[in-house]
C-alpha cells in the first residue's frame, strides 16, 4: 500500500521546506503526493479487479513519483532549487498533472506574446464538443475526436481564417449519469481579416465539427472571441482561457493547461465508481497526445526550442 504520509517520525531533526512562488503562492507538494498516492491505491487495487499486472507497475510508479527530492541552494540567491527528483509520467498522475500544467502554462505565456510580437493576430476560443459517452466508449471517441480535429482543418474556410491553434483535449464526468464528456479546448490565433469577410459563425463552426465528426445530430460548440485592450497580451488571455474553462463546471479535469487542476476521483478513498473512472481514463489517455499544438505557434513553439510537456 502507497504511503500516504500520516506521521512524522519525531526523533528527526527537520525542517518543513516551503515552496513559493514568485508572487507568494505556497506550492502545495504534499497535497499533490498526497492525491497521486490515492490514485496510486487505485492502481494497486485494480490489479486485483483484473489480475493484470500492468495495474501494478503503474501503482509502483506513481507511489513512487516525487519520493524524495533534492534540493540545491544557489550560492548567489541563498534559495533553494530542485536539483533531482524522480517523477512517473503516468496520464493520470496528480502530481505529474499538476507539474505538466504549470509548464504548458509557462509555454504558452511565451508562444502567445511571440506570435503577438510576430503577427499581431487576433485569437478566438473554440470549444468542441460531442455528446457524453459511456466508459467502454471513450477510447474510441477520443481517436475519432482527434481525426475530426485534423479534418476540421483542413476545411478551406478555417484554413483561410485562421493563423494556427492551440489544442487541449479534457474530459469531465457526470457522475449521476456515469458517462464521460471528452472536449477540446482550442486557441485560434486568426487573421486580421477574419472579423470581416473570412469569418466563421458559430453555426458554421459547429455544421463544420459535425461534418468533421460525421455526426448525426448537432453538437454543441462555443466560440468567443478574446477581449481584451487592444494590446492583448498572454496574461488576458490566460485570464479569458480560465474563466471559459471555469464556466464550463468541470467535474474532472485531467491533462493541462491553464486551469486550476481538480481531482481525477471523488473523495479520499477508493470506491468502486473511483475504479472505473481510473480505468477508462487510462484506457482512454495513455499514450496520447491531450495537447497539440498547429500553424504559427506549432512553429514557434520550435522556434523557441521548447521541450515536449
Ligand atoms: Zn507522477
Amino acid at each position: 500500500m502507497c504511503n500516504t504520509y500520516n506521521f512524522v517520525d519525531s526523533n528527526l531533526d527537520y525542517t518543513i521546506l516551503e515552496d513559493k512562488t514568485a508572487t507568494g503562492k505556497k506550492r502545495d507538494w504534499r497535497g499533490k503526493k498526497m492525491k497521486s498516492s490515492l490514485i496510486s491505491a487505485h492502481y494497486e487495487a485494480l490489479e486485483k479487479r483484473t489480475g493484470s499486472p500492468y495495474f501494478l507497475k503503474k501503482a509502483e510508479k506513481v507511489c513512487d513519483c516525487a519520493e524524495y527530492l533534492v534540493f540545491k541552494r544557489d550560492r548567489k540567491t541563498g534559495k533553494l532549487k530542485l536539483a533531482q527528483a524522480y517523477f512517473c509520467k503516468v496520464r493520470l498522475c496528480p502530481m505529474c498533472a499538476w507539474r505538466r500544467s504549470l509548464k504548458i502554462a509557462s509555454h504558452n505565456k511565451l508562444i502567445v506574446e511571440e506570435a503577438n510580437r510576430q503577427y499581431k493576430p487576433a485569437w478566438i476560443f473554440l470549444t468542441l464538443t460531442v455528446k457524453n459517452v459511456e466508459g467502454d466508449d471513450l477510447k474510441q471517441t477520443i481517436t475519432d475526436m482527434m481525426e475530426g480535429f485534423r479534418k476540421l482543418f483542413q476545411y478551406k474556410k478555417v484554413k483561410t481564417g485562421t493563423l494556427g491553434f492551440f489544442r487541449a483535449l479534457e474530459i469531465t464526468k457526470n457522475h449521476e449519469e456515469n458517462t464521460y464528456h471528452p472536449h477540446f479546448h482550442v486557441l485560434i490565433p486568426v487573421k486580421r481579416n477574419y472579423f470581416g469577410k473570412s469569418y466563421i459563425k458559430q453555426a458554421e463552426w459547429t455544421s463544420f465539427w459535425k461534418r468533421a465528426m460525421k455526426l448525426d445530430y448537432t453538437p454543441i460548440v462555443h466560440v468567443q472571441r478574446v477581449k481584451g485592450k487592444k494590446n492583448i497580451d498572454a496574461e488576458a488571455i490566460e485570464q479569458e482561457v480560465r474563466k471559459e474553462m471555469e464556466e464550463q463546471k468541470a467535474i474532472l479535469e485531467i491533462s493541462k493547461y491553464p486551469v486550476k487542476d481538480t481531482d481525477v476521483i471523488r473523495g479520499n478513498e477508493v470506491t468502486e465508481e473511483n475504479l472505473d473512472t481510473v480505468y477508462y481514463l487510462d484506457g482512454a489517455l495513455s499514450a496520447r497526445r491531450l495537447i497539440g499544438y498547429g500553424g504559427i505557434l506549432k512553429e514557434i513553439h520550435k522556434e523557441l526550442n521548447l521541450t515536449d510537456a
